[in-house]
């Protein structure tokens, strides 16, 4: 595979970014790069509650083993415990798909 191929397939992989609520929010657009360990403002986490990527950003997050960032609006500590992206959709559609901060 080139490069080129390479740099194509993992534009396509991860398209869905391009559609985060968060796009435009520095912030919490650090989550998706791992980076952000504090809690984010409420105002932004609701963001999360309102995404329409937000199952793939929770299968990045567990695709990758992210242990940091509250991505799919859920502290690194519930995501871990829920495990894997249906049970953690599955926990906030129990909630009424609100964001969680906890
Ligand atoms: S679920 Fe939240 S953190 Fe993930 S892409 Fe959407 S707004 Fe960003």
């Amino acid at each position: 595979m080139t490069l080129h191929e390479i740099v194509a397939a993992a534009a396509v992989r991860y398209a869905w970014m391009a559609d985060a609520a968060c796009r435009r929010y520095p912030r919490q657009q650090r989550q998706l790069e791992g980076y952000y360990t504090a809690p984010p403002p409420p105002e932004v986490l609701a963001l999360c509650g309102r995404c329409p990527v937000r199952r793939e950003c929770l299968d990045y997050a567990y695709e990758h083993n992210i242990e940091h960032g509250w991505l799919g609006g859920l502290a690194p500590a519930r995501r871990e415990e829920l495990g894997d992206t249906d049970t953690a959709m599955a926990w906030i559609a129990q909630r009424r798909n609100l964001p969680i901060v906890d």
